[in-house]
């Protein structure tokens, strides 16, 4: 089983997984919890690329590949073993996070972006996609409250706006897959009905 992530940045995202691990530990499955970019050594030192502060020259192809390449050697690395493997894959943002930051927000188009990841991906997609729903405003001053934002969070809140736009029109597409989840609520309330949907999921 595949399940992904979405959503603005300071959206509780990293919580919510944590808590979606626990449930299946606690039911004995094995779990592998991953993020992206990142999630294996290569992945990792090109998340530092993509998200290092300094590099404001950063054109927006090279940006959309480097978060390719980190997604291809995540696929192969660990996301495409773990699910072959019989395991529980949660992952922290996926080829979503490409249609929508780069396709959207940065205006690359949706088509190409899907294109670049087309070849990274292998095929495998989440069986299902939990997009947590908050203002992009309310996320982004969380993050700037913690005083670690990076170089995206640091994009002008019109970015934001309208990266947010972009998974509306995706959860849209794919209703099926996606699962739109209000972000605003309390942790407890939240997980709870991350839990129904999964319990869903596996009895069907
Ligand atoms: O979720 P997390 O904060 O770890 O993501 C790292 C950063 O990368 C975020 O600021 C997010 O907005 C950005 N990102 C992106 N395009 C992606 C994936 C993440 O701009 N495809
Ligand atoms: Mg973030």
């Amino acid at each position: 089983l595949f399940i992904t992530i979405e959503g603005p940045d300071g959206s509780g995202k990293t919580t919510q997984m944590k808590k979606i691990e626990e449930y299946f530990t606690a039911k004995g499955y094995e779990v592998v919890i991953t993020r992206e970019p990142g999630g294996t050594r290569i992945g990792e030192k090109i998340r530092e690329i993509i998200l290092d502060k300094n590099h404001v020259e950063m054109d927006n192809i090279t940006e959309a590949l480097l978060y390719a390449a980190s997604r291809a050697q995540h696929v192969a690395e660990v996301i495409k073993p773990a699910v072959e493997n019989g395991k529980i894959v949660i992952c922290d943002r996926f080829v979503d996070s490409s249609l929508v930051y780069q396709g959207v927000g940065r205006n690359l188009g949706v088509a190409l972006v899907e294109g670049i990841n087309q070849v990274a991906i292998q095929g495998i997609m989440p069986d299902i996609t939990f997009l947590f729903k908050l203002s992009p405003q309310i996320g982004i001053q969380r993050k700037f409250s913690q005083g670690n934002e990076d170089r995206l969070e640091r994009e002008k809140i019109d970015f934001h706006r309208r990266v947010f736009e972009g998974y509306m029109q995706l959860e849209a597409l794919y209703p099926q897959r996606i699962r739109g989840i209000d972000a605003s609520r309390t942790i407890q309330e939240v997980h709870e009905e991350i839990i129904g949907h999964i319990e869903e999921l596996l009895e069907s």
